[in-house]
């Protein structure tokens, strides 16, 4: 069949954040024509330097080392310390300090363009509020909540002085095995391109140089999240094909939406490191998505082109490399080899002039859009803006709509305040497990970190059902939690009607959270079956930034919850949940898996048959998740009802009117997400057995009904085919929501005004 070829349309994407940068202002083009070779490689470096010197509760900073940097290697970017959360006094003294060398000493007078990881809330600044992890986020289905958390992130940073952070992540997850799953939207690509959208835009919108703005980092571009091996910077597979249906909107959809800047993935797609990537750093990012802002790399990642990848046989060679390829600054971040080799490259004429010129370029433009030449230093009268308390209520809110109820057996749940529950397991007691990565530490392991407002999940629990319903262990992390063995639970639960057991994972963050197997820790498991063993109803609370296999417990367990990593109001948010006091609405952003080894997607190829036999070798289409993506119970019921399209068939042209009816069947207020898949019948490549296409979330009274809408065109409908293009090609579709189904016929008419 032919079909209509198109660009793939954003449907989120709707307005720039910001305006493209003009490459021909004056007063760059005058700057950029005094520098020397040396000023200009030194404003593609960037270095990490610890500056504060420790002697005590007084912040001093290290000043030798950071003329070092600005003044003999004229570095133009400085990013974050990692183990350091500091307060926003120190964070402006030490900004301060940066930018009196830089704009008072160095010859041109050039600013330092400070960048963070504020990932999940303003994670460097000490007592922020922080949000739950991007996988939670997008359990609620709620591009809203992600737009206000990182606005409030914005806020937070440029208060601390920062004006540049490096998110969102948009990688899709679809590798749970990988430490960094937690920092993704989960495995969809529509959920992933709509939310990093709707955080660009909370970044960005009304332009980077805002008091209430920061210029975001699109990260990491392209193909990191699936490494073969699950191991992080391990390389990955991905046909072109799939890298271009799945992996690549997201950055496009987030250059539509305005993004500032880009990091590129340190690891190697196909036999091809990224950083040395002339096709995915020139072609594919400027000439496809048209992307102008400054590209930088991830961490050491220039020189590793030579020392891990082994595609340049030297240093110099490395950096020449991924300079030609189109990167724009390199955190180098401790040496300073990159610029005393590239200075040299430039001197000796192997790279052009011209060529970091355009760099250059960039980053200056960049410098001014952020608002750095206005004035470099950190506002005093910011720190107004800190910590308010509608932060926490947007945090708890994201918390509350992100948790995730996989089972409910008998309606265990909600629990009575006056049950005598034990609070047990490794992350009932455990701040980092709430929390996840980047939490005032990389790692987010360092319980002290924590600000007095983040509670624990036995200290949330008390504070609603009273202590005396209350009975913990006094397991005081995961360390210690290995002690807390079996005979202890049962001697525990004597005095207990119910178990609330709480599983999962403590904090890691990239490389350290590696790990072999996806099964929960041997440890872990058999504390739940001891549980099982006591006769009483036993609730399991995950806390986790990856699916962990829990199979062979879950038929013990009578009630399962998942929280992610919802970070400060989670324990809270939890206890909500557990007691009623909120009805829970998240619904699965991932497929969880049952076993380790099968891994299939919801969105994979072939025939879709849900295999409830549980058996051990299959070698059909059999897909045998532990949950469905999508999947979130509710303490009341709802019903739909007349799937519908205003039209039976529809061109190219056409707008295609979906609606549903939603009814709220049982006797709770409740939210109801809401997934609009589609499934094409047959294509030229075997179609997948369904794809997200839209999702909305309304929230319904008892016995109250409500339509929901979405508009959908040709180009939502599309795929990527074998000659790498997207198109629709014309036939029948299912458009499906929940059990319903409806199909509508495409054809060609009209393709003309597709583009
Ligand atoms: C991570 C990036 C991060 C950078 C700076 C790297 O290890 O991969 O996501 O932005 O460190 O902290």
């Amino acid at each position: 069949p032919s079909a209509t070829q198109h660009t793939e349309a954003a449907t989120v994407a709707a307005e720039p954040a910001s305006a493209p940068a003009k490459a021909t202002d004056k007063e760059i083009e005058d700057l950029l024509a005094q520098m020397s070779i040396e000023e200009k490689v030194g404003q593609m470096t960037q270095v990490t330097i610890d500056l504060i010197l420790k002697d005590g509760t007084t912040t001093t900073i290290d000043e030798g080392k950071l003329k070092k940097a600005i003044l003999d290697k004229n570095v133009g970017s400085i990013l974050n310390v990692r183990e350091h959360a500091y307060t926003v006094e120190q964070w402006h003294q030490i900004l301060t300090a940066i930018q009196n060398v830089a704009t008072k000493e160095s010859r041109l007078k050039v600013p330092v363009l400070y960048g963070i990881d504020a990932i999940h809330g303003a994670n460097y600044i000490a007592g922020s509020t922080l949000f739950p992890h991007n996988i939670g986020m997008a359990a609620t289905r709620n591009p809203e909540l992600v737009s206000q958390a990182a606005k409030i992130t914005a806020i937070e940073t440029r208060a601390s002085g920062i004006p540049w952070n490096f998110d969102p992540v948009l990688d899709v997850g679809r590798q749970p095995l990988w430490p960094r799953f937690e920092e993704t939207f989960g495995e969809d690509v529509h959920m992933v391109k709509t939310m990093g959208a709707a955080a660009i835009k909370g970044y960005e919108q009304d332009g980077p140089g805002q008091d209430h703005t920061v210029a975001s980092c699109m990260k990491h571009f392209l193909g990191y999240s699936v490494p073969g091996s699950g191991k992080d910077r391990t390389p990955s597979y991905i046909p072109e094909q799939m890298l271009r249906e799945i992996f690549l909107p997201p950055f496009k959809a987030a250059v539509e939406a305005g993004v500032s800047t880009v990091m590129i993935n340190s690891g190697e797609v196909n036999g091809t490191p990224v950083h040395g990537s002339k096709y995915y750093l020139t072609d594919i990012l400027r000439g496809e998505l048209g992307f102008e802002g400054v590209a930088v790399s991830d961490w050491e990642d220039v020189i590793r082109l030579h020392t891990r990848h082994r595609v340049a046989d030297t240093p110099k060679e490395a950096v020449r490399m991924a300079v030609e390829a189109g990167l724009d600054m390199s955190m180098v971040p401790t040496d300073y080899s990159f610029y005393d080799l590239l200075v040299e490259l430039v001197k000796e004429g192997t790279v052009s002039e011209e060529r970091i010129n355009t760099s250059v370029r960039r980053i200056l433009v960049l410098k001014k859009k952020v608002g750095l030449f206005q004035n470099a230093f950190p506002m005093p009268e910011l720190k107004a803006q800190l910590h308010k308390p509608e932060y926490d209520q947007v945090s708890y809110q994201a918390a509350l709509e992100s948790i995730t109820l996989l089972k409910n057996e008998k309606q265990v749940l909600p629990l009575s305040k006056n049950t005598k529950v034990l609070v047990a397991g490794p992350g009932a007691n455990s701040l980092p497990a709430l929390h996840g990565s980047w939490s005032y530490i990389w790692q987010g392991t360092d319980a002290s970190k924590y600000p007095d407002k983040a509670k624990t999940v036995v200290a949330a629990l008390a504070a609603k059902a009273g202590k005396g319903n209350v009975i913990s262990s006094a397991v005081a992390d995961y360390k210690a939690a290995a002690n807390y063995n079996v005979a202890q639970l049962k001697k525990d639960t004597r005095q207990a009607q119910a178990i609330v057991l709480v599983l999962g994972e403590n904090a890691y963050a990239e490389s350290p959270g590696v790990i072999d197997d996806l099964t929960l820790d041997a440890d872990q498991l058999a504390l739940a079956r001891a549980a099982k063993e006591t006769g009483k109803a036993v609730i399991l609370v995950l806390l986790e930034g990856r699916p962990r296999i829990v199979s062979s417990i879950e038929p013990q367990v009578d009630a399962v919850v998942l929280a992610y990593r919802p970070s400060t109001f989670g324990a809270p948010a939890i206890a909500d949940v557990l007691y009623g006091d909120y009805n829970p609405s998240g619904v699965l952003p991932f497929t969880y898996p049952r076993y380790t080894g099968d891994i299939l997607l919801y969105d994979h190829k072939g025939t879709e048959r849900i295999r409830e036999d549980v058996p051990n070798t299959y070698g059909d289409a059999g897909f045998n998740p532990q949950w469905a993506f999508g999947t979130g119970l509710s303490y009341t019921t709802f019903s739909l009802s007349d799937l519908r399209t205003d039209k039976t068939s529809f061109g190219a042209a056409d707008k295609l009117q979906v609606s549903v009816k939603v009814r709220n069947t049982g006797n709770r207020a409740g939210k109801k997400a809401i997934d609009l898949f589609s499934h094409d019948q047959y294509a030229s490549i075997t179609p997948s057995v369904r794809r997200l296409r839209a999702f909305s979330k309304v929230e319904l009274q008892p016995g109250e009904e409500r339509e929901v809408r979405f508009t959908i065109g040709a180009s939502d409908l599309a795929f990527v085919n074998e000659q790498g293009q997207w198109v629709t090609e014309p036939g029948a579709f299912d458009l499906l929501i929940g059990d319903l189904k409806v199909t509508v016929n495409y054809q060609e008419q009209g393709k003309a005004s597709l583009k």
